[in-house]
């Protein structure tokens, strides 16, 4: 047993409200430079919906992630290393800035200085790249919050089309959420194994995933590998940069600044202790709905005196261990099983964790349409389907997510007789 500590993050969906702050504050820290002006280590996206950079969970598109071979082994999608290697001059799989959003800013003299008229002054867009106007901003890092339906409608998300004709089909009965996303330090990157010059690496001692600047030759598959998109060229230093899970502060004992400066205090950091043997079979298992399954069979229990002692024994200090002990993440991934990882099917053993939205379920539970027994007779009732939530979250697989809907339905009512009604009303438990 090769005993490892990674540090991970829960976001619960049920709080998000979309306020970007997050983003902006991460912006401010780390991409506010030259050459990452379209870059955004952390974004909040509006689902269902296309994103940013546009259809990042597209695969067959980009070929991030990792595939498993006929032998039962895996290897990045993109293929060998040898293929990985003859593709670096020409790499076929990669985002163009379109597919992000040509960066703008705004005449703001003329905004600030216009003669006083009957109409408020107008400024045009002007492109970063290039210093001239531009007619139209075509996309963004949250564009589908801005033009709502209408983006979500050309979506070239299969499952959503198909759920809006089978399932709703009427404007009133559509549905949104918000998806705040960052890197997410996987278990199992392909970044890593993607970078033809090694210098995307794993921290030892957190799991935390850079990039090692002076080595970076900017080949940019990492950028492909990744099937998350969350590495960004950056073209004035010609090197891959990506969120750093604010490393300086987490070694300082602080949180990350989107954690930090959360509207919603949405996110909980935490360690988790796991089994780094574990990580190439559960990463490979056939069906991709034991995916989520097969990664909480990696962790380990960090009460337990055994694994406790071993861990001492291989030199994780102290300090971690006790953080592993009080982990809010390995309490709502692995005792409660509230939080899921993103796109398990990805096979890289995703460290970014979410609690699914609740909120709309309420007035299903109410209306009796759902219970407290696990049991979602008609996923019709909920105005988020299970089935677009496991989609995200479990490879398909809908009763883990029913289950975790549930617990939080559970959680609520409890909370609510209890501060609401001042006693705790056990029939709802
Ligand atoms: Fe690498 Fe982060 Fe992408 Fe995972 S999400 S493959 S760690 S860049
Ligand atoms: Fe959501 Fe928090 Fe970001 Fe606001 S700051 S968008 S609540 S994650």
């Amino acid at each position: 047993m090769k005993i490892r500590a990674q540090i991970g993050m829960v976001l619960n969906l049920d709080k998000c409200i979309g306020c970007h702050t997050c983003s902006v504050t991460c912006k401010n820290v780390w991409t506010s430079r030259d050459g990452v002006e379209y870059a955004w280590f952390n974004n909040v996206e509006t689902k269902p919906g296309i994103g940013y950079p546009k259809e990042w969970e597209n695969q067959d598109k980009w070929n991030g992630g990792w595939k498993r071979t006929a032998s039962g082994k895996i290897e990045p999608r993109q293929g060998s290393r040898l293929k990985i290697l003859a593709n670096i001059f020409a790499n076929p799989n990669m985002p163009a800035l379109d597919e992000y959003y040509e960066p703008f800013t705004y005449d703001y003299e003329r905004l600030q200085n216009a003669p006083l008229s009957e109409t408020p002054p107008t400024a045009r867009p002007i492109s970063v790249i290039t210093g001239k106007k531009m007619d139209k901003i075509e996309w963004g890092p949250n564009w589908e919050d801005d033009l709502g339906g209408e983006f979500a409608k050309r979506s070239k998300d299969k499952l959503f089309d198909n759920m809006q004709k089978e399932m709703y089909g009427t404007f009133e009965n559509t549905f949104m959420m918000y998806l705040p996303r960052l890197c997410e330090h996987c278990l199992n990157p392909t970044c890593v194994a993607s970078c033809p010059s090694g210098s995307v690496y794993k921290r030892e001692e957190d799991g935390i995933v850079l990039i090692d600047q002076d080595k970076c030759r900017g080949w940019r598959m990492c950028i492909s590998g990744c099937p998350y998109k969350k590495i960004y060229y950056n073209w004035s230093s010609g090197k891959a940069e990506k969120c750093t899970f604010c490393y300086p502060r987490i070694e300082a004992g602080q949180p990350t600044v989107c954690s930090e400066t959360c509207v919603g205090r949405i996110r909980y950091l935490g360690v988790l202790l796991y089994d780094a043997d574990k990580i190439e079979a559960a990463a490979s298992v056939p069906d991709e709905q034991d995916l989520y399954e097969a990664q909480l069979g990696v962790f380990l229990n960090p009460h337990d005196p055994a694994i406790i002692e071993e861990a001492r024994r291989q030199g994780i200090p102290d300090s971690w261990l006790e953080s592993a002990a009080k982990s809010p993440v390995y309490k709502m991934a692995m005792e409660w099983k509230v939080a899921f990882p993103l796109h398990p099917e990805y096979r890289t053993l995703p460290m970014v964790w979410y609690i699914p939205p609740l909120s709309p379920i309420q007035a299903a539970a109410e209306s009796g349409k759902m219970g407290l027994n696990g049991i979602i007779p008609d996923t019709r009732s909920l105005r988020i389907p299970v089935k677009y939530l496991a989609n995200l979250l479990t490879a398909g697989k809908e009763a883990p997510v029913v289950h975790a809907l549930d617990r939080m339905l559970a959680m609520r009512a409890y909370m609510r007789s209890k501060t609401v009604d001042k006693e705790v009303n056990l029939t709802v438990l």
